[in-house]
């Protein structure tokens, strides 16, 4: 897990997210971890798209302001994926067993395309499931 986020002036990061209908909404305050696309095989069926947009916070800073999604097993027993059961939208992901770190789908942050600290580091498997996105630039 990378520590290198840079804390934005002398207060904590905070940033504000939710789904698509606003019913699910949420607050995740401390540094961005690991921003990272992931092409797998279980992201790309639920997402409905080849990849997905990850970034990880400190769960302790996690707090949900609207209600909280839907939760399903992606793997019960050790994962769980979160999404709006009203609008579909993809939420978030937590590790059964007190992880540390929650997921978040960077496209549910409400500034996700203006915020430098969620740019991936990370292409996890992206030509595996888009061979031909390199060329689609
Ligand atoms: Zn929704
Ligand atoms: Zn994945």
């Amino acid at each position: 897990m990378s520590e290198t986020a840079v804390v934005i002036g002398s207060g904590p990061e905070v940033r504000s997210g939710g789904c698509l209908c606003g019913k699910v909404r949420f607050t995740v305050t401390g540094p961005v971890d690991d921003p990272h696309i992931c092409a797998c095989k279980d992201c790309a069926k639920r997402s409905g798209g080849p990849f997905q947009w990850w970034v990880g916070f400190p769960t302790p800073g996690l707090e949900w302001t609207g209600a909280e999604p839907t939760w399903f097993d992606t793997h019960p027993g050790k994962t769980a994926r979160g999404f709006c059961p009203d609008c579909g939208s993809h939420i978030a992901a937590r590790d059964c067993g007190g992880d540390t770190i929650t997921g978040i789908l960077a496209t549910a942050l409400d500034h996700h395309d203006t915020d430098p600290a969620l740019v991936p580091t990370n292409l996890n498997r992206l030509a595996e499931a888009a061979p031909w996105l390199a060329q689609a630039g």
